[in-house]
């Protein structure tokens, strides 16, 4: 997905290879700079106030790449399940920070876009395609806030939703039909592209608008655009429900703009439980917030790291500009390591157990370490009985799981991709190793501390029942 009417031309590199991009003629180094120094306070900003949307989407770009392979902004599947954002440090800087959030929102929307009407033909009809430029460019002005869009060497660039209602406009009145007013006009995604359907001649530019939409110009599956799109919505869901209220209003909107005439996209509302912001109740069963948020952030961490890709497609591209076709180098598969590390020393509901089995025997490739722990750790198989003793020592756990001590004479020697701690939270704070494989799940009324502790981890309250 690019953004704007420059990004037209065939990419000159593979997109989705991330060396190859950062060597292609790098920009001077004082722009790269100044682009990055704008992109990071852009990304800021909507994770302050503007867009929780967009700031979980480019969280989830693990790669963020100046390069002046693309002409403008592009988020692209890198193959291995995860996103790259890549962005032209001369445009970035062309544009300043309201241009830059301008056409990062627009990006981040491409790919809501994308995972919510993902219906064929309506991806292969050119009306659409205009459309949901019209749609983007309108929420994009009044969520940020612009009077109108963002200049480049004086110029506007993007599609104007003003001009195109105009045209609009104009062709039904002088085709004897009744043109809708502009806020009608753009009151939903799927309403823009009826009412421009309704034109005798679309203004559909004779060639694509962004190059996400020429074939195989941007490398963008759908199954990693629906990945990396569910588990924003997923998390900006958590966070409006915790009580972020731009987030909460940027959904319901979200929502509002999308649900109708997708069956789709009505589904995948459905699916994230997301009526929960309108006060609708879920009505076949009970949404445990704790094990979808559980089921996003194991996927996250516990993901293929990069394969073994050929890339058939550009390979001729490649070899036409004296580049080897090789393979990208993606280092041994090897399964996944996960210690889920259980607290005796609380009360954990036995349903969480029973659930957390139930779940790690579906994942593929995973390795699984069961433990149990108080002052002590002890191995166990989920089904046997663990007797807790007294005290609680996470640090006990670390130790053992971080290779420095031996339980039973045996040191625990590979290194975990992801640790689970089921724990009411009452134990003198840690700060593990690698404080990013951790995960803690805390029982009701336990203490969350592991969220605004130094360093911060994923964590979350394991409820009983829709909270
Ligand atoms: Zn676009």
């Amino acid at each position: 997905m690019a953004y704007g009417e420059r990004g037209r031309r065939t990419p000159v590199v593979d997109l989705a290879d991330r060396r190859a991009l950062e060597r292609y003629r790098p920009a001077d180094p004082a722009t790269v700079a100044e682009a990055r120094r704008l992109k990071e306070a852009a990304l800021l900003d909507f994770g302050l106030t503007e867009s929780a949307v967009a700031s979980w989407l480019y969280a989830k770009c693990h790669h963020q790449i100046p390069t002046t392979a693309v002409d403008t902004a592009a988020v692209v599947a890198s193959g291995d399940g995860s996103c790259l954002l890549l962005f032209n440090p001369d445009f970035f800087v062309g544009l300043g920070l309201d241009g830059v959030k301008f056409v990062l929102f627009h990006e981040a929307r491409h790919l809501v876009q994308r995972h919510l009407f993902a219906d064929p033909e309506l991806r292969e009809d050119p009306v659409f395609e205009l459309a949901a430029e019209v749609s983007i460019n309108h929420v994009a002005l009044v969520r940020l806030g612009r009077p109108g869009l963002p200049l480049l060497d004086g110029r506007p660039t993007g599609i104007d939703p003003r001009k195109i209602h105009g045209l609009y406009r104009d062709d039904l009145t002088a085709h004897g039909l009744e043109p809708v007013p502009y806020e009608e006009f753009v009151a939903t995604d799927m309403k823009v592209y009826g009412e421009l359907k309704r034109m005798a001649h679309p203004p559909v530019p004779e060639r694509s608008l962004c190059v996400h939409l020429l074939d195989g110009g941007v490398p963008a599956d759908q199954e990693t655009v629906d990945a990396v799109v569910s588990s924003a919505l997923l998390n900006s869901l958590l966070a409006a429900r915790r009580g972020h209220a731009g987030a909460e209003r940027e959904l319901l909107d979200l929502m509002g703009r999308t649900e109708d005439g997708s069956a789709r996209a009505a589904r995948i509302w459905g699916n994230l439980g997301a009526g929960v912001l309108r006060g609708e109740t879920a009505r076949t069963r009970a949404v445990h917030w704790w094990q979808r948020w559980l089921v996003d952030v194991l996927g996250s961490k516990l993901r293929d790291g990069e394969r073994l890709v050929y890339p058939k497609k550009r390979g001729a591209l490649l070899a036409a500009l004296g580049q080897d076709p090789m393979l990208s180098r993606r280092g041994p598969v090897r399964d996944k390591v996960l210690v889920i590390a259980y607290d005796t020393s609380g009360s954990m509901p036995q349903h969480v157990i029973t659930w957390l089995t139930e779940l790690v025997g579906r994942i593929d490739g995973v390795e699984a370490h069961w433990l149990s722990f108080d002052a002590v750790v002890m191995p166990f198989t989920p089904g046997e009985r663990v007797y807790g003793g007294g005290g609680t020592s996470f640090q006990a756990v670390a130790d053992y799981v971080e290779g420095r001590t031996e339980v039973n004479g045996r040191r625990f020697d590979i290194t975990p991709d992801a640790v689970v701690m089921l724990t009411d939270g009452y134990a003198p704070p840690i700060a593990p190793a690698e404080p990013d494989k951790w995960i803690w799940l805390i029982t009701e009324g336990g203490s969350e501390w592991p969220e605004t502790h130094t360093p911060a981890m994923d964590c979350h309250r394991v409820t009983t029942g829709s909270r």
